[in-house]
């Protein structure tokens, strides 16, 4: 059933540094009936582009991964225009969803079923879609490169949930298309990993602000990308607080940390 499904990519004319080449709004059904995920963001052309790859063929839904204004701000006035339901976990900024979904439910869509996955981390709102052994990421997990979290502790899990559960392909928000889902997901894993041993040397070595940490950590990364690098660092600095390992001294994370040794 799967097999007459295409998947195709509309590719968004927003490159940037968070967004990489630009982000990727996928049109997956077969050849009457499909639907439209992460449109995107309202700007020029774009909704033309999707449409035009829709072609003659029937909208049934307009869905979202999470709503960061990359992503969803499109869906209302798309599935407005198309008269059917924006799909989502959750309201967010610029997106209102007609029909809530959570983990576990399914989306019928040319006769075949998109599975949600509920994903926080990058975002608390964030969704996955499994079909058959295929994946949709949206900025869960991005084509080459890591991505921005919010909430380390949920990521973590979010990440070991999708790992070695069968898929073999993975659809994402921004960049290519990947092949080995499990190799990428344990790279992430351990990239994560990674940069907290990364922040507990720092913090050790005597950065005792988000910044002295970015700087540290990140010296690596474009200055471009700092920003939001210092928000994966707080995401940090929460799991590691609530494990006991590190200890603010400010009300708020943005301030100094002290070092508590581990264990
Ligand atoms: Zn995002």
């Amino acid at each position: 059933m799967i097999d007459r499904l295409r998947i195709e990519r509309v590719l968004a004319p927003n490159p940037g540094p968070y967004t990489g080449p630009g982000t990727n709004t996928w049109v997956v059904g077969d050849d009457e009936t499909v639907i439209v995920l992460d449109p995107g963001p309202v700007i020029p052309g774009h909704a033309d582009a999707i449409l035009g790859v829709v072609g003659d063929r029937e909208v049934s839904a307009v869905i979202v991964t999470h709503t960061h204004e990359d992503h969803a701000p499109l869906a209302n006035p798309l599935a407005r225009d198309l008269d059917v339901p924006a799909v989502g976990y959750a309201p967010g900024p610029e997106f209102e969803p007609d029909l809530r979904v959570e983990d576990g439910s399914v989306i019928s869509i040319a006769r075949t079923e998109l599975i949600v996955v509920h994903t926080p981390g990058h975002a608390e709102d964030h969704l996955c879609f499994r079909l058959g052994d295929s994946l949709f990421t949206g900025d869960h997990i991005m084509g080459g490169s890591s991505v921005m979290v919010e909430d380390m502790g949920p990521y973590l899990a979010s990440l070991e949930r999708i790992h070695h559960t069968g898929l073999v392909r993975l659809y994402p928000g921004h960049g290519d298309v990947m092949d080995d889902p499990d190799a990428v997901i344990s790279w992430y894993l351990e990239h994560r990993l990674e940069r907290e041993r990364q922040i507990l040397a720092a913090i050790a070595g005597g950065a005792g602000s988000i910044g002295e940490i970015v700087e540290t950590v990140y010296a690596d990364v474009d200055t471009a990308l700092h920003p939001l690098a210092a928000r994966s660092v707080v995401a940090h600095l929460r799991k590691l607080g609530d494990e006991g390992r590190v200890v603010r001294s400010g009300d708020e994370w943005g301030d100094a940390v002290s070092w508590v040794a581990d264990g």
